[in-house]
């Protein structure tokens, strides 16, 4: 300001914006140095973050490279393994198919081969031998309380399987003695899961025989407590040794073979039949007639005796034939009777049967003249040619002869008809009394005497069937009353079949090992064909 003292005010102006010009390049000049400066850092750092991010994509796309082949690698391996499952499943599905052809084929085979079985064992007359096994009981429920130490043993032990369907394996190795590994065939054989419904559906083709003019006999053998009369008739009531009706399921073979047999009768015309029933027991080689009567109802004791006819046929005169109409009377009937059976408790079991029971239910079947068949060779002239066609039917029905229903039609229409004949054919079904050895029981007296002519029946009985095997020109039936009144079924006259129960229990090997043997011998008698009552065509027939 000194300066500028004395100049004048024009001069003073210049001089000051010369100074603020100065002044303003000097600060133009530091801001574009400063933004040169921070260009040339804005660059460099643009620089770095460009070839950053380009490392960065790089690496990105490096990784995602390899991610996408992991990626693919993995779904080629599913793939893969897709079609390695799906091609196994339909492995899986050719063998399961091919193993469900084979199945059925097998099925076929065997049903095939049981069919020819059959036809072969008709052809032979062969008896058809079952055998079934019995589930292992609780101790006390098939045997007695007072059974030998040495029986006792060992009691639960299992020594009988049915390997299968027609096979029994015993196999047992007991110290001290030789080991048993044998197998016996049969044409069918029970586990002890099979039940009474199983057991009856092989019976029945039977029946359908019976109605179509075959007798039939089917008989059950085995020790006391194998499980016969379960079979033949179903558990047992303990206080009065009838046959409980209550459970269907548990019924054996006779309440359901006659339920069967009504069942086949009602789809026969009205009036053309009839069935009797008679319930016998063989017991000390002595025939008692279960159902005989006098005047005050029911008496027990009653001797029947069994004879020869001239036809060569066995016969039980004056033998009670009670007519019933249907399934329910046929079983209170059997059930009266059995009330009557003579029993000693052994020692085997409680409830043992000693006698041989034979429940025999005949079918008379009346055919009109107009259907006469030319050869009629089952019944005797008498019976033949009835003058009085009336006295040949039931007394039932002559008492009652409107009231029938299964049986409509009266027998008087048919006495109209003056030609009447008949065909009777029978099914026998036998309880046989237990054939356990003497001595294994315990028993003495009495109890001995019965057991005694227990054995010598049944030994009868299988010389009988010895006899038939051998063609022997005598067969000895009349060694026995048993074999005497089975006469005609065991001869030949009858489809038989043995149902042979056994216990599984390794305390009754000898007694099952000699029910299987005489399975075995039964199995291999050829009797010839069994021969069909010529039955002529019914005129009412369905
Ligand atoms: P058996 O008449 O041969 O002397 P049982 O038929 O009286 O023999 O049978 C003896 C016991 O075994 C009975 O208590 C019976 O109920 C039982 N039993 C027999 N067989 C069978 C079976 N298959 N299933 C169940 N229990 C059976
Ligand atoms: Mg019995």
């Amino acid at each position: 300001y000194q300066g500028l003292a004395g100049r004048s005010t024009s001069e003073v102006l210049q001089l000051y914006s010369a100074h603020g010009q100065q002044q303003k390049l000097q600060r133009s000049s530091a801001v574009t140095q400063l933004h040169g400066v921070l260009k040339k850092r804005l660059k460099q750092d643009l620089k770095s973050l460009c070839s950053f991010v380009l490392e960065l994509s790089k690496d990105f796309q490096h990784q995602s490279k390899t991610h996408l082949c992991q990626v693919l690698t993995a779904i080629q391996g599913i793939q893969l393994e897709n079609e390695a499952m799906q091609m196994f499943q339909m492995k899986a599905f050719d063998l399961e198919q091919s193993l469900q052809e084979v199945t059925e084929r097998y099925e076929k085979e065997k049903q095939k081969r049981r069919a020819l079985h059959n036809s072969l064992v008709e052809l032979r007359g062969n008896i058809r031998v079952h055998c079934r096994i019995r589930p292992l009981l609780p101790f006390g429920t098939a045997s007695g309380q007072a059974i030998s130490e040495d029986r006792q043993r060992n009691f639960s032990e299992k020594v009988a399987y049915a390997t299968d369907d027609e096979t029994v394996l015993v196999k047992c190795s007991r110290p001290g003695h030789a080991p048993i590994n044998r197998t016996f065939q049969f044409e069918r054989v029970y586990n002890a899961l099979e039940s009474q419904d199983i057991v009856f559906a092989d019976v029945a083709p039977l029946l359908t025989s019976l109605l179509d003019g075959y007798n039939v006999c089917i008989m059950a053998y085995g020790q006391t407590g194998s499980g016969k009369t379960y079979t033949m008739l179903g558990p047992q009531l303990e206080e009065n040794f009838a046959f409980s009706i209550e459970d269907e399921s548990e019924l054996g073979i006779i309440p359901r073979a006659t339920q069967e047999v009504f069942r086949l009768l009602s789809e026969k015309p009205p009036g053309s039949y009839w069935v009797e029933v008679s319930v016998v027991e063989v017991y000390n080689n002595d025939i008692f007639d279960l159902l005989a009567k006098d005047n005050y109802g029911k008496v027990f004791g009653v001797k029947r005796e069994v004879v020869t006819t001239r036809e060569g046929k066995s016969d039980v005169p004056l033998l009670m034939h009670e007519t019933v109409e249907n399934a329910a009377e046929f079983l209170h009937l059997v059930n009266k009777g059995l009330q009557l059976r003579v029993r000693h408790p052994t020692l085997v079991h409680a409830h043992s049967s000693r006698s041989h029971l034979v429940v025999t239910l005949t079918i008379t079947t009346i055919i009109s003249g107009d259907n006469f068949g030319t050869s009629w060779e089952d019944e005797p002239m008498s019976h033949r040619l009835n003058k009085d066609v009336s006295c040949t039917f039931p007394q039932k029905m002559r008492d009652n002869k409107s009231t029938s229903s299964s049986r409509a039609s009266s027998p008087t229409q048919l006495e109209a008809t003056e030609k009447l004949k008949q065909v009777k054919t029978r099914l026998q079904l036998v309880d046989l009394a237990g054939s356990e050895c003497v001595g294994m029981s315990g028993v003495t007296g009495a109890a001995l005497r019965e057991t005694s002519y227990i054995n010598r029946s049944l030994s009868a009985l299988a010389d009988v069937l010895g006899a038939i095997a051998e063609q022997r020109s005598h067969v000895p039936y009349r060694n026995s009353k048993l074999t005497h009144l089975l006469q005609d079924s065991l001869g030949g006259d009858a489809k038989l079949l043995v149902m042979l129960c056994i216990s599984p229990d390794q305390k009754y090997l000898t007694e099952s090992m000699q029910t299987l043997g005489f399975g075995t011998r039964a199995r291999q008698v050829q009797r010839g064909q069994v021969k069909k009552k010529n039955f002529p065509v019914p005129s009412k027939a369905k």
